[in-house]
């Protein structure tokens, strides 16, 4: 559905309403129009962790999720490469923080 077709399904009372609104400096619609783009921006809008390709180009990507229950994270991946890449990174995180932990018993 265009804008026009949009307008021309409103009747006169919804049109003035509109109009008055859009003429307002706080319009309300205008809020709504960037807060319903914004939703749609941080829903849609998806980018594979390691190499930044749009996940909409992707037809078949990977999701991992991890991290606590209460604080879960979503990283998207294009490819299995990148999905290990991602891995070997996590794994090389983790390996650095038990050696920062181990270093610090010697203490
Ligand atoms: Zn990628």
């Amino acid at each position: 559905m265009n804008i026009k077709e949009l307008i021309d399904g409103m009747d006169l009372s919804h049109l003035e309403k509109l109009k008055f609104d859009l003429e307002s400096e706080n319009s309300l619609t205008k809020q709504l129009i960037e807060k319903r783009m914004e939703r749609l921006r941080s829903d849609g809008f998806k980018v594979c962790a390691v190499c930044g390709q749009d996940m909409r180009d992707v037809p078949m990507g990977f999701t991992l999720i991890f991290g606590p229950d209460d604080f879960k994270k979503q990283a998207h991946f294009c490819a299995l490469d990148c999905l290990e890449y991602f891995q070997k990174k996590l794994k090389a995180m983790a390996a650095g923080e038990e050696e920062n932990e181990a270093q610090q018993e010697h203490e």
